[in-house]
């Protein structure tokens, strides 16, 4: 391996990611989700790889700029703001950093699916303040335990959640294109129907067109106003003015989320709801599963500069690694 090799960082690059990058190539960063056209100019032409730390769309035009790209090696399991097709068309190789942080992710839509049924923050807040002392016990919740829960998208991070959820001993249900016989747990085609069989719904899908705004309306009425809506997943999965005037008509009950329509702006009416908890698209944030997704996204680039076959392509690109 060479350092000769230039790298283009993009986006805010996350200081182990810089180092290890930086301990194999010439590394270009720029927190900019596009540069300048001068520094296009200067090293456009000479840049083989880059890494995608920006949520800022990647697309051809972007890939047009860097004509000697090879591999763009995204930070993150979820790559939809990455035009794969444009790539392809192009020769050029897209990665991720999938099954690293399944864990740490299930973790975390747990954690907001038992804040939420349990109304944590409310219990927080009326402790802090002095309701406690001054009104008595806080009005009481609803338990998990035997309840059904749905999970939308039964992938890598679904089936880790899934194992977790089994703990409350209820029904497992979840949606997707397609049935899964090996697992445990019921399918359902119809997602409005699971959703009116489920006292949550936790979406673990990918973004993209082919999910974009597929809970609606409808499947928020579907959920109704005991239902809480979890979402790990991305904002564009979700109808956002929908949810919010299901929250605000009293037609769905609570709603935990970690991601939104355009980060990292959150609406002000989510912010102002009590029936809401917000989180700043933080489930894979813990140390240790950055650090590991910090590695796999240099790993892929190492890799691929080593001997033609990054660790981890996107299954669109998987037919593009040379061995
Ligand atoms: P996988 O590809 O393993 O799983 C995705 C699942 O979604 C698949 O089982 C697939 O099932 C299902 N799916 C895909 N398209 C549709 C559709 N149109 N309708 C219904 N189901 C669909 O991905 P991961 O589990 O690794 O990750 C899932 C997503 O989680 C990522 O793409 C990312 O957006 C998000 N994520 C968010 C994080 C956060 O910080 N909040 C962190 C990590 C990931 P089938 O093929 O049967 O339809």
């Amino acid at each position: 391996m060479t350092t000769e090799i230039q790298i283009y960082g993009r986006g805010r690059m996350p200081p182990r990611l810089e180092q290890r990058l930086s301990d194999h190539f010439t590394l270009h960063c720029d927190a900019a989700p596009a540069p300048s056209g001068d520094w296009f100019a200067r090293h456009g032409d000479q840049i083989r790889g880059m890494t995608n730390a920006s949520a800022a769309p990647l697309t051809g035009a972007l890939m047009d700029r860097l004509p000697k790209l090879e591999i763009i090696s995204g930070l993150g399991v979820g790559y939809d703001g990455i035009d794969v097709a444009a790539a392809r068309a192009r020769g050029i190789i897209v990665t991720h950093t999938p099954d690293v942080l399944n864990a740490d992710v299930a973790n975390y839509a747990l954690l907001l699916l038992l804040a939420a049924s349990r109304d944590l923050l409310f219990q927080d807040a009326y402790a802090r303040s002095g309701r406690w002392a001054r009104d008595g016990q806080a009005p009481l919740t609803s338990t998990l335990e035997g309840r059904s829960i749905g999970i939308v998208g039964l992938g890598r991070i679904g089936r880790t959640l899934a194992k977790k959820l089994e703990i409350f001993g209820g029904p497992i249900l979840y949606h997707g294109r397609r049935e899964q016989p090996e697992v445990p747990y019921e399918f359902c085609p119809d997602l409005c129907e699971m959703a009116r069989r489920c006292t949550a719904l936790i979406l673990c899908l990918p973004g993209g067109a082919g999910t974009d705004r597929l809970i609606g309306t409808k499947v928020l009425d579907a959920l109704g106003p005991e239902g809480i809506l979890v979402n790990v997943a991305r904002g564009s999965v979700v109808d956002q003015p929908a949810l919010i005037a299901a929250l605000e008509e009293g037609r769905l009950g609570r709603a935990a989320l970690d991601v939104f329509e355009e980060e990292p702006a959150v609406p002000q009416t989510l912010c102002d709801s009590d029936r809401v908890i917000l989180s700043p698209h933080a489930a894979s944030a813990t140390v240790e599963t950055r650090t590991a997704m910090f590695d796999l996204t240099a790993d892929n680039l190492i890799a691929h500069f080593r001997d033609g076959a990054p660790k981890t392509p996107v299954p669109e690109c998987r037919d593009m690694i040379r061995r």
